[in-house]
């Protein structure tokens, strides 16, 4: 595949390029792209299934049923219990991951943790098993080939500095591990500080380069904020859409704590902003 390209865009007076991993696929794009990378590239007559598991609108679940799709692979996946609301949405990823074949299943809450861990026991050698959000060790070669990317495209530009949101910090941390040239900054956008450092410490250990800047306050996932709206919309306006899940937070923690020249990365998601901007409507933020 070609590398993605560059933006520049101008933000508070302050000029920074946006890595376009967005533009890669309507659905399998962004970090979702990267960290599936490994699978994607996998001779299709390795798996006849894959399975996974987590939230009912996650960006994984939709690249996920994106890539099974290319692969002729069986997407079977996991979640909590949905109310009728949820199920009976037409947009949205769950929608849209159902469309491209994805096989839901619905676990009862006091069942969930137990079934998730004897699934991962259960598997055979033609299933694929992925964690929630695409939090694997495989996630790493998908990263050293952004990495090159980047390094190639930066040669010229001579910015220092990358950055990228955060929920299990796969991205950032085998980012920060590929490119121990630079500095790489991201923060949690799910839990704090603490409980992303110790993800992160399951899959690597964590690098000198990478830093992860703290939140102003504490942010509840995927509820709506009116300061993280108004900037979607400032950033709305450069002609870029971001998501609105992540980017908020990280371009809110770039804006005011860095002042350094910044490539931000692209981590997609914006298949789910039209469900999100009607959650902003219905709680009378827009
Ligand atoms: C999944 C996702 C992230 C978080 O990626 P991690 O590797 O889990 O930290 C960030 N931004 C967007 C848009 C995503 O969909």
């Amino acid at each position: 595949m070609q590398a993605s390209p560059l933006s520049k865009i101008v933000l508070e007076e302050r000029e920074f390029f946006v890595k376009r991993d967005d533009l890669i696929d309507p659905y399998l794009a962004g970090n979702k792209y990267r960290k599936l990378y490994t699978l994607l590239k996998t001779p299709n007559n390795t798996y006849d299934t894959l399975i996974s598991y987590g939230g009912s609108q996650s960006n994984a679940m939709l690249a996920l049923a994106a890539m099974c799709q290319k692969k002729n692979w069986k997407f079977i996946y996991y979640t909590k219990k949905l109310s009728n609301t949820q199920k009976n949405k037409h947009e949205g990823n769950y929608a849209h991951a159902l469309r491209l074949g994805m096989q839901h299943s619905e676990i009862e809450n006091d069942y969930y943790k137990k079934f998730i861990a004897s699934l991962r026991l259960h598997v055979n050698e033609k299933t694929c098993f992925v964690d929630q959000g695409g939090a694997v060790q495989e996630a790493k070669i998908g990263l050293e080939v952004l990495a090159q990317e980047v390094r190639e495209q930066n040669s010229t530009l001579h910015v220092k500095a990358m950055a990228t949101p955060s929920g299990t910090g796969t991205t950032a941390l085998f980012l920060a591990l590929a490119l121990p040239e630079y500095k790489v900054y991201t923060t949690p956008c799910i839990g704090d500080v603490s409980y992303l450092k110790q993800q992160m410490n399951a899959l690597a250990k964590i690098p000198d380069n990478l830093t992860i800047l703290k939140p102003k306050k504490k942010y509840h996932f995927a509820k709506p904020y009116l300061e993280f709206y108004e900037i979607y919309k400032r950033l709305h306006v450069t002609g870029i859409e971001f998501d609105l899940l992540y980017a908020p937070a990280m371009w809110q923690a770039l804006l005011e704590q860095t002042d350094e020249n910044i490539m931000y990365i692209h981590s997609g998601g914006v298949s789910g902003n039209k469900s999100m901007l009607a959650r902003y409507k219905k709680k009378g933020i827009i």
